[in-house]
């Protein structure tokens, strides 16, 4: 080794030294290291997004126990169902949450309910939790539909959206967020929903993952100091979430709508944000998008309680994307596809139809084509690049009921590899449809009953490379043949 040579890794040497000291010194915030230790505070009970009031009652008893909250019944739903009130801190500032207006929205009640065991815990964030109860009188309403949640459905059991019942006020579960809200009057509130997994943060490939809104007080849309704040806050929440899911925050239709609660709030004077839950990625029960609430919302707490909202420049907002109906569950690109005697290349957008199953707590998916043709700045949850590939109807495998019924598995898996979707009997009247626990679907037709991709239909076909089958597509889900069939899932 020659002398410039150690002279040179010498230098090295020093570099990295100072790069390693520069990264230690790099503290994480408390906010980040909550975010590392979400474990502690995730609510394990609540385990997908079916929660039910009974689940909601019973998780609030536990922290009412723990004599940090004080739970008040301040209504009842239509079928009777308790409206309850939790709060919690002893601060100057109030503030409104509350969750689920919308039966079938529930990830941000999924998400107060590990921010309540994150207020009650008592650990190395003890510093975050004094600042919150010190500076902060919260209040929250979790699940403020609770008979829509009971059947997973948008309105209340007068078939009202109560979110457009600000004015109104038919139902009582309106009334009785317009009453807390008129006694309590708080400065700060958070309207909590869920949207479309369907959108898209802009013209991008990104979700919407959290949407965030500061209604309107007026049709203008003019901002005052209500609005402003609650602008700003959201400015907070989308600084943090860039750092956790880059690109997946967007901005709601800011159209003003006197109906809606947030812009009826607005109005009243009191800051309120819109946050909205949407999709992402392989997470149909937003486990992930719960995280992400429970994140931001901890940041605006925080936030509030310091005032460091009031150094956010408005014109940041600008730049947060907005809302883009843009995205499809499974996007397959530059298929080709035979329709009345004519081959054409093309694209086809297909979405999930989700069915509710028994007592409203669980869901399959039927995938439907809503789309076909020139499908630039779409995106999928799921895509395909089929420049290679060729749409075939499912052919249709004729046997007996007995062999049907004594058909494995690996049988099932054989046949699709050769383009069979479906199976008639030849011996008896056969039923139509998906069988649970079966990978062929049964059919009385004896040609495809899907004959090629048509809007509103099934997604339901196989995708050929030349003349070999590569991929069967059913009810809307990607079955790729090359696999084995132990490292496949099939919709059931
Ligand atoms: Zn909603």
């Amino acid at each position: 080794m020659d002398f410039k040579r150690i002279i040179f890794t010498a230098f090295l040497f020093v570099i990295v030294q100072f790069g390693f000291a520069q990264d230690s010194l790099k503290v994480k915030s408390e906010l980040d290291q909550v975010w590392d230790n979400y474990d502690l505070f995730h609510e394990a009970t609540i385990q997908n997004r079916f929660i039910k009031h009974a689940d909601v009652v019973q998780l609030i008893q536990k922290h009412v126990n723990s004599g940090l909250f004080i739970n008040e019944e301040i209504g009842k739903s239509v079928r009777g169902r308790s409206i309850n009130h939790l709060s919690f801190g002893r601060g100057k500032t109030k503030v409104l949450l509350w969750s689920q207006m919308h039966g079938d929205e529930s990830t941000a009640t999924m998400a107060l309910f590990d921010l309540f065991n994150f207020l009650s815990g008592n650990d190395e964030f003890d510093p975050l939790r004094r600042l919150i109860k010190n500076n902060l009188e919260l209040h929250f309403v979790p699940m403020l539909n609770p008979d829509g949640a009971q059947e997973w459905k948008r309105r209340n059991e007068l078939e009202i959206d109560i979110n457009r019942d600000a004015r109104l006020l038919v139902t009582p579960e309106g009334r009785t967020l317009m009453d807390i809200a008129k006694r309590l009057n708080p400065e700060i509130a958070f309207n909590l929903h869920d949207q479309s997994t369907l959108y898209a943060a802009g013209r991008t490939d990104k979700t919407a993952t959290i949407s965030f809104l500061a209604p309107a007080y007026n049709y203008p849309k003019d901002m005052n100091e209500s609005r402003k704040r609650a602008t700003q806050l959201i400015l907070e929440m989308n600084d943090v979430l860039q750092s956790k899911s880059p690109g997946n925050v967007a901005k709601y239709d800011d159209a003003f709508d006197p109906r809606c609660f947030g812009d009826t709030f607005q109005a009243m004077g009191i800051s309120t944000i819109l946050i909205e839950s949407g999709g992402f990625r392989a997470d149909p029960e937003k486990q992930f998008i719960r995280k992400l609430n429970f994140y931001a919302l901890l940041r605006a707490l925080e936030s509030i309680a310091t005032n460091s909202y009031e150094s956010q420049s408005l014109a940041k907002y600008d730049a947060i994307p907005e809302n883009s109906r843009s995205l499809y569950d499974l996007l397959i690109r530059n298929i080709s596809i035979t329709k009345e005697g004519i081959a054409f290349r093309t694209n086809l957008g297909i979405n999930l139809a989700q069915i509710k199953g028994p007592n409203f707590t669980s869901m399959t998916y039927n995938g439907r084509v809503e789309e076909i043709g020139d499908m630039e700045l779409s995106y999928g949850h799921q895509e395909i690049e089929a420049s290679s590939l060729n749409l075939v109807p499912g052919k249709v495998k004729f046997l007996m009921k007995a062999e049907w019924d004594s058909l494995s598995r690996d049988d099932e898996f054989e046949l699709l590899k050769e383009g069979y979707l479906y199976v008639k009997y030849t011996d008896a009247q056969t039923p139509i449809g998906s069988v649970s626990g079966r990978i062929l679907h049964l059919t009385n037709q004896d040609n495809s009953p899907v004959q090629t991709a048509t809007i509103g239909h099934q997604a339901q076909f196989v995708l050929f490379s030349e003349s070999k089958p590569r991929y069967a597509i059913l009810k809307g889900f990607i079955i790729d043949l090359t696999k084995e069939l132990k490292d496949l899932t099939f919709p059931e």
